[in-house]
């Protein structure tokens, strides 16, 4: 009975970056620090952080004014920016570069007056981030697509002053088959060459296909709000393996290793490396499993320098 590892797994450089964050303003300043939204979406992460002295609020208006906010990875929209400024608060991003790389693109076309299209899921906060980037007054419009269907009800005359972007942590499958829809409808639509999804995104679902390959089950650590992790779970499941995404090993069920010869594991981009080797202790201590290979991590030679003034 054989636990296979994914070789990509785990935390990106966003999320390594939006942690060191969190602790270095917590150093500094000392406790509390408030968070705007959980600075990465893993239940371990955020309760480690509570712990040190970080308070995640939803609303900037749960934030006291003059006080420290950290935006999370996810980025924030312009009102969440120009409501920070009027109670005075000292703000220190944590979004994404590569998120960041979005609201520049969807800036732009704001600018220009153009239609953008962001392909993403409704109620992510990097969804509401992005669309509340877009600046409107310039005569543009942001309108989120989730689906073949909402392109197929698009009524733009053309693709002349339409273009369009993507949440960072889609699945690459599913989305390129929505922006070649689109390319298909408008031929002169603006946009990334392909998407707009992350490095991190594609090698760890690259990695899970690989894995499923491998493996009757596959267990993906990461948490439940996680896009990138359920993206996991449910890429291994379509490849015809039964997949469950769990928080820890405390989340394992018996029932679903019956039988199982082959277990794959991975980790979404949030979750830290300390609950994979947990996984890994259960499942050969209490269900007799073995390792197979190796549990390196392969370096994907990614690293995003802090915001001035901590580094
Ligand atoms: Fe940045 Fe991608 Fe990591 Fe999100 S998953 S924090 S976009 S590198």
């Amino acid at each position: 009975m054989k636990i296979r590892l994914a070789d990509t797994r785990g935390f990106c450089a966003g999320v390594d970056r939006a942690i060191e964050i969190v602790k270095k303003v917590l150093e500094m300043n000392g406790a509390p620090v408030y968070v705007k939204h959980e600075v990465v979406h893993n239940k371990t992460v955020v309760n480690e952080l509570k712990s040190l002295g970080a308070i995640f609020v939803e609303e900037i208006e749960d934030v006291p004014d003059g006080e420290i906010v950290i935006y999370s990875a996810h980025g924030v929209s312009k009102v969440v920016e120009s409501d920070s400024k009027e109670k005075s608060l000292d703000v220190f991003d944590a979004t994404c570069p590569l998120v960041s790389k979005v609201h520049a693109e969807v800036n732009t076309y704001a600018k220009l007056g153009y239609d953008c299209l962001l392909v993403g899921h409704l109620n992510h906060p990097e969804v509401e981030g992005t669309m509340g980037q877009f600046d409107t007054s310039y005569g543009g419009t942001i309108t989120l697509i989730e689906t073949l269907d909402d392109v197929n009800k698009l009524k733009f005359a053309d693709g002349k002053n339409l273009a369009f972007v993507t949440q960072t942590t889609l699945s690459v499958d599913d989305t390129l088959e929505i922006t070649n829809l689109l390319v298909t409808k408008f031929p002169d639509i603006t946009g990334p060459k392909k998407d707009d999804i992350c490095y991190a995104t594609q090698n760890r679902q690259d990695a899970v296909k690989q894995l499923a390959l491998e493996s009757d089950l596959v267990l993906v650590i990461g948490s439940i709000n996680s896009s990138n992790s359920n993206r996991l779970r449910e890429i291994a499941e379509r490849s015809g393996v039964d997949s469950y995404l769990i928080d820890s090993s405390d989340d394992l069920q018996d029932s679903w290793l019956k039988g199982k010869e082959n277990i794959g594991v991975t980790s979404g981009a949030s979750a830290p490396e300390h609950l994979v080797r947990e996984l890994i202790n259960s499942l050969e201590k209490d269900y007799g499993y073995s390792l197979q290979g190796s549990n390196e991590i392969t370096d994907e030679g990614i690293a995003f320098r802090l915001p001035k003034g901590l580094r």
